[in-house]
């Protein structure tokens, strides 16, 4: 076994400095696996807010770090890409104790972390304005984009270092200076990533990591009247909050929320491989992922044969032991998470959804006696059941039948939600027309998989606005500027006096 890095007590980063908090605060971490305690956390107060905001902002208007050469801010996110990738094993580890995924998706997330960077650092010197067509005759017109300013980001528990730096690699590339501040859960990745940004030559003030115990310290950041824009991933609930909080000081907002994403199965699908990806897409990271496909819509034809094949492959998924690489699906990050699973399922099985399989924790040993898991659950259930519109966030699908393309789309858009969907088919007109048909950011034909660097992420309707991962997210960390020229020979007098 590797050796996650010793991390018993952590600092606040604030303009390249680390400190304690002001009042010297701190707040236990555990690891949600065995309940063990893995660090004392620094407590940012009111005041170290405003000081890593302020720092942000110092930054950003001296201004050297937005009009440096685009190609050696690249060259930095770049070496950002490499570090992670040589501590690659560390860093895993560390997110497993801290957030309880298994070693496996913590291995193939720092994966996509370094491509995330790597990617970011390429469209450093891709943020292209335009030369527009003269809107006078002796008129030169064109664009330049320039980074937004100071970037509150924050970010949730549940992809801790993948979703700070779908945030933090763009915000870089573009010229912006950041203030990070991870879920109060798991804030021990973001810590690392604050000192790999040092050691990587992100000059002091652009990075600035705050960690808090549950509470303000996210309200602070979107109040903050020198933060000029918030990245903000978390549930639609929250996001609302930080949207009307963000509109009285007009800052800019991305809001990655909540889903409830459909896996439309059509009796057309190859079976086998719809049933191996509709059981990633709702059990991957114990169900804990924006984009899990939880809702399963299945074609009456197939109903049958589909759940029977689910049912016994869903029942060999190993819970445990989150740093065996053997298991599946690991621990339930926050206890809160934990007793919302635990009361969806009595919601599900008190509105009349019939329990598949699952439905409760697992007997696992005394080293796991204190730890929160969930073993695979599924309901068949109707389209009005609470389990079948609400978020549950956890290991938990519901199953509903429809008989046609019509049904099937309909049930698909019969959410709140629109962040993703996968469609199961063999007729690659049917899948396209549904594809089109329904009102999500992204939908993904007979395969789970919808997040990569370069293909922009993010929801319709509930899910939020913006997008994160494709180069347009560039966009979303710049403002654009026009820029006019007057060419003529004579010079102008509009008075004429
Ligand atoms: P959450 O409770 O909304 O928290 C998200 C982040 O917001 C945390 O850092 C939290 O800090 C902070 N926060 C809480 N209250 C705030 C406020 N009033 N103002 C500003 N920030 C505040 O969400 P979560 O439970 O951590 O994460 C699960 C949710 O995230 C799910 O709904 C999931 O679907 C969504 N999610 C969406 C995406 C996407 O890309 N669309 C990706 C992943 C997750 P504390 O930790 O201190 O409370």
């Amino acid at each position: 076994m590797t050796t996650a890095p010793a991390m018993t007590k952590t600092q606040l980063l604030i303009g390249g400095a680390w400190r304690d908090a002001s009042d010297g605060g701190t707040y236990e971490v555990r690891n949600p696996a065995t309940g063990a305690k893995i660090a004392d956390v620094a407590e940012a107060t009111r005041e170290d807010l405003n000081d890593a905001v302020n720092a942000a902002r110092r930054t950003f208007d001296a201004g050297k770090w937005a009009s440096m050469a685009a190609s050696r801010r690249a060259k930095i996110v770049y070496k950002i890409a490499q570090l992670i990738g040589e501590r690659a094993a560390d860093l895993s580890l560390c997110e497993v104790r801290n957030n309880g995924k298994t070693i496996g998706t913590a291995k193939g997330e720092l994966g996509a972390i370094v491509d995330c960077f790597e990617f970011y650092a390429g469209a450093a010197t891709k943020n292209y304005g335009e030369t527009l067509p003269p809107p006078l005759p002796a008129y030169l017109a064109n664009t330049v984009r320039e980074p937004v300013g100071v970037v509150g980001a924050i970010v949730p528990w549940n992809f801790p270092l993948l979703l700070a730096s779908w945030k933090v690699a763009p915000a870089l590339a573009a010229g912006c200076t950041i203030v990070l501040k991870p879920a109060h859960a798991t804030p021990l990745t973001a810590i690392e990533l604050g000192k790999i940004a040092l050691e990587a030559g992100v000059p002091e003030g652009v990075l600035n990591v705050v960690t808090g115990s549950k509470g303000g310290l996210g309200g602070w950041l979107v109040d903050h009247p020198a933060v000029d824009k918030i990245a903000f991933t978390g549930s639609t609930d929250t996001g609302r909050i930080v949207a009307a909080a963000a509109a009285r000081t007009l800052k800019r907002v991305t809001l990655e929320l909540g889903g409830k994403s459909p896996s439309v199965v059509f009796d057309d699908a190859d079976v086998d491989a719809a049933v191996a990806g509709a059981l990633y897409g709702v059990y991957y990271n114990a169900g804990q992922c924006c984009e899990a496909r939880s809702r399963i819509l299945l074609q009456s034809g197939v109903y049958d044969r589909f759940v029977e094949q689910f049912a016994q492959k869903a029942q060999r998924l190993r819970v445990g032991d989150p740093e065996d690489p053997q298991t599946q699906i690991g621990a339930i990050t926050t206890s809160e998470q934990f007793e919302k699973i635990r009361s969806y399922c009595a919601i599900g099985a008190a509105e009349g959804a019939q329990t598949l399989f699952g439905g409760g924790p697992p007997e696992l040993g005394q080293s796991f006696a204190s730890g929160m898991f969930w073993n695979p659950t599924a309901y068949e259930a109707k389209s009005g059941h609470r389990i079948v519109r609400e978020e549950i966030f956890g290991p938990v699908a519901v199953l509903v039948r429809f008989d046609d393309e019509a049904e099937a789309i309909a049930l698909a858009n019969d959410s709140e939600y629109g962040l993703a969907a996968s469609v199961w088919s063999s007729n690659i007109g049917r899948a396209n027309r549904v594809a089109r048909a329904i009102r999500s950011g992204s939908v993904a034909i007979n395969t789970p998989y919808s997040v990569f660097p370069g293909v922009p992420f993010g929801g319709y309707k509930a899910s939020g606005y913006g997008r994160e991962l494709g180069m347009e997210t560039m966009r979303l960390y710049s403002e654009t500027k026009s820029v006019l020229t007057y060419i003529g020979e004579k010079p102008m007098d509009p008075f004429r006096v």
